[in-house]
């Protein structure tokens, strides 16, 4: 593999952490270590935001065309690494080969979106108020972003933040989840290959990321912080915010519903409850937590689905063949471990899977489970693992009122032939995301995020660029002379 780096990336120099401390990053397959990186900390943290706050002096003069050159060059360059990148990928991440390629893919399309939607970052101008003033409205690059990532998309979650903010002029200080840095080392060195100038991406790596992240909360040189994790998480960085009231873009848990009417596609439900649930091998937060089958479907759509779980191939990711990989680490398997022993404990029934799978590690059998009920805990928590609950219900009105008693609200899905029903449904989720008759629906080209919990603001689509841009109003008055 030759994309590994082992150095964090500040101010354009490749180092070691100030106090010389590493740690190790575990493939979670065969929990064999890969590599060291620096367990970077709070000085380290201070000097890349001094880094990124000096290049945000330079970069923001740049050309929208030159900005937008440097990160088309930078997708490329992902693209003619899709292998490498990918290998990486499921090495630290765990997931099978095809759906690391596919993010490679995914992830550089974030930078190619963002290079076209920057060169349109257009201002206005606003008819005036009076006749001797003119009124226009510029758009400035918010100033130096913090980015905050989680592990179960290594790329394309730093991809989303970079591309914007990039694109818009701020500059960017990032810390990856500790469980995959490599990914995120690696598209750092990529992006120096396509001429990111030095301190515009600097890249810290920490098992310590209260440390690091601490820091730069703290710090009126950061102005807008960007992360996607855990709600708890989320809320204490909203809370850490609020002194020097930063900018904040939060992507957060979810707890999806996935609805099959009664007049669904039965097959097109199936395919679109696998694809939702067991991707990344049901670690995304928008993989269906909760999916709920209408009565007079449900027994049919329930063995359906059991079989097509049952024959999802467990493998390491590096196996071509493997449709389902390893948890990323042990915390992870304990609760799914934990929300099917409790399910089953309140008489939930299991047609497949249901407990750790024969390889042993992290790996857990895809799991179907049917006779769920409200008060499992799968029910009120993100199980994120390979475990599809089926809930029972009658009628529309019942299927809604379960789909949003949650307090998260990212993304819901629904299978139905009927149109009226569609719109209806549509209309009455809470959520930020609908898929209607599809189980993926994320794209670079359409706005990502959540309402409720899930939430502030939204990623991707021409909406992702104005979280990195202000608008300074410019009046030009005692025009009339
Ligand atoms: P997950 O459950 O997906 O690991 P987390 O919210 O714990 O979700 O992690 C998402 C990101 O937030 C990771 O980069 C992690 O290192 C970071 N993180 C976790 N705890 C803190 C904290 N106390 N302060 C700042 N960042 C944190």
């Amino acid at each position: 593999m030759r994309l590994i780096e082992r150095q964090a990336l500040v101010g354009g120099v490749w180092q070691e952490a100030a106090e010389g401390r590493t740690f190790a990053v575990l493939n979670p397959a065969s929990g064999l270590e890969i590599a060291q990186v620096p367990d970077c900390g709070a000085v380290d943290a201070q000097a890349a935001l001094d880094a990124a706050d000096l290049a945000f002096k330079s970069w923001r003069k740049t050309t929208a065309a030159r900005r937008s050159a440097v990160l088309r060059r930078w997708a490329d360059l992902m693209l003619a690494h899709q292998e490498d990148l990918a290998r990486l990928l499921t090495a630290e991440q765990g997931k099978p080969l095809a759906e690391a390629r596919g993010e490679v893919a995914y992830a550089a399309g974030f930078l190619t979106w963002f290079a076209e939607e920057g060169r349109r970052a257009h201002g206005s101008v606003v008819p005036s108020h009076r006749g001797d003033a003119r009124i226009v409205v510029l758009k400035e690059p918010v100033g130096v972003v913090a980015a905050v990532t989680p592990w179960n998309f290594p790329l394309a979650m730093i991809t989303r933040k970079i591309g914007p903010a990039l694109a818009a002029g701020c500059t960017i200080v990032i810390k990856p989840a500790e469980d995959t840095p490599l990914s995120a080392l690696a598209l750092a060195r990529l992006g120096e290959a396509a001429g990111v100038p030095a301190g515009v991406v600097n890249v810290v790596t920490t098992r310590s990321p209260a440390d690091v992240v601490g820091a730069w909360m703290r710090s009126p040189l950061v102005r807008k912080l960007s992360f996607t994790g855990s709600t708890a998480t989320g809320k204490l960085l909203m809370r850490q915010s609020a002194d020097t009231v930063k900018r904040l873009s939060l992507e957060l848990g979810g707890n999806a519903p996935l609805i099959v009417f009664d007049d669904a596609d039965i097959e097109m439900a199936v395919r679109g409850t696998l694809a939702s649930k067991f991707r990344n091998t049901g670690q995304t937060c928008v993989c269906a937590n909760r999916i709920l089958v209408e009565d007079g479907i449900h027994d049919r759509f329930a063995a359906a689905l059991a079989a097509a779980v049952g024959a999802l191939k467990v493998a390491p990711g590096e196996d071509e063949a493997a449709a389902q990989g390893p948890l990323i680490n042990a915390a992870a398997l304990a609760k799914v471990e934990r929300h099917v022993g409790d399910a089953v404990a309140k008489g939930a029934i299991v047609l497949a899977g249901g407990a750790g799978h024969q390889r042993g590690g992290l790996f857990f059998a895809p799991t179907v489970l049917t006779g769920m009920t409200s008060e499992m805990a799968l029910a009120q928590e993100e199980t994120f693992g390979p475990v599809a609950g089926l809930f029972r219900f009658k009628g529309e009105a019942e299927a809604i009122a379960l789909a949003n008693a949650t307090e998260t609200g990212l993304s819901a899905y629904f299978f139905t032939r009927d149109l009226a029903r569609a719109w209806r449904v549509a209309e009455a989720l809470e959520a930020g995301m609908v898929g209607i008759n599809e189980g993926v629906i994320s794209t670079e080209v359409a706005p990502f995020g959540g309402i409720k919990q899930s939430g502030l603001g939204r990623e991707g689509a021409s909406e992702g660029l104005d979280e990195y841009l202000e608008s300074k109003y410019v009046l030009f008055g005692g025009l009339s002379a």
